[in-house]
């Protein structure tokens, strides 16, 4: 296997920032995921498994670790089923539904990464999401070396949470989707709709990794709450709540993880004075698998 050392991570997330993976590996077969976790494992190494690279943060100082990069692309449609590796990308995928009429996958138009990705945070638009469509996830678990496939029930999916975001033991393979059969021009309207909705809404012109809060439907949306908070447009160092969209943090150029991190803790104290409302972060820090809850940073200016 072509174990790289010392890559820069800034390449592959979108957000444009952080440091260097010590240990890198691009992972293009399943086989090639299972092989360098074994093989972290044998050498007492810690692994993180990067996809996409749209919802992650990379510490600014890199991460002592091996970093999967997951680039096994395989897909096959049986009937209205699309079996996919997790590499393949969530875009892909919708182009490859609306080429053979299967309905389901219209919402996930434009969004950025792989089905890795999606399937772990439960990725969701417009009032669908993966967990109305995955039928089955094979995984990997860590620690006993096993392979296991997960029925729907049983990935625990809630509001931008499944099982896999909860153990990080457990690495996704592949998954299928079970969509249903529709009118291809009614399928590729509806994703041209919401492409364009996206484009007039979101700052696609800046680095960023998307929402960075939870979204849940129980409160106000965080680019509501943000706005409430006085904060649009406030800004630490190369990092920028967007003008455009509050909900999202822009990277204006030369952002650092700590910029990001300290603009984080900012929005969510001050909302939280300001509208008493907690906002639970979403994106997450590539190297820092127990820190899934924010991290309070100093806020530098
Ligand atoms: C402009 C923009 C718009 C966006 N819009 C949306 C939106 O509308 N809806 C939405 O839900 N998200 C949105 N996002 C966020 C992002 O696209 C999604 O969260 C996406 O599903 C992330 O997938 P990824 O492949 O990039 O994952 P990554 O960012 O690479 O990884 C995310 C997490 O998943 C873990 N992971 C990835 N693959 C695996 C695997 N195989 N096994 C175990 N763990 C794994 C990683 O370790 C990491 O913790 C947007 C992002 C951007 C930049």
């Amino acid at each position: 296997m072509n174990f790289k050392k010392d890559v820069s991570l800034a390449d592959y997330i979108s957000f444009k920032l952080g440091g260097k993976a010590k240990y890198f590996l691009v992972a293009k077969k399943k086989q090639d995921i299972i092989e360098a976790v074994k093989t972290a494992k044998e050498n007492g190494i810690p692994f993180f498994i990067l996809a996409g690279g749209a919802n992650v943060l990379v510490p600014d100082e890199g991460i002592d670790g091996l970093v999967i990069k997951t680039l096994n692309t395989k897909y096959k449609i049986l009937d209205t089923k699309i079996m996919a590796e997790a590499g393949v990308l969530l875009g892909d995928i919708a182009k490859t539904a609306t080429e053979n009429s299967l309905s389901g996958l219209e919402w996930a138009a434009g969004i950025p990464g792989r089905i890795g990705g999606a399937v772990y945070g439960n990725a969701q638009a417009f009032g669908s999401n993966m967990a109305s469509i995955v039928d089955q996830v094979e995984a990997l678990n860590a620690e006993d070396m096993s392979v296991k496939v997960y029925s729907n029930k049983e990935c625990g999916y809630l509001e931008k949470t499944s099982i896999f975001k909860k153990n990080k033991n457990l690495i996704i393979l592949s998954a299928s989707l079970l969509l249903k059969k529709g009118d291809r021009n009614k399928i590729r309207d509806k994703m041209e709709e919401y492409l364009g909705i996206r484009k007039s809404r979101h700052p696609l012109e800046y680095p960023s990794a998307g929402s960075v809060f939870v979204n849940d439907p129980s409160r106000p949306a965080s680019s509501y709450l943000i706005e409430q908070a006085g904060l649009k447009g406030f800004r630490i160092g190369g990092a920028q709540v967007s003008e455009k969209h509050s909900g999202f943090i822009v990277n204006k150029g030369g952002a650092t993880c700590k910029d990001v991190l300290n603009l984080i803790s900012k929005i969510k104290k001050t909302v939280k004075d300001k509208t008493g409302f907690d906002l639970e972060q979403e994106i997450q820090i590539l190297g820092y698998p127990q820190l899934t809850k924010p991290v309070e940073g100093e806020i530098i200016r």
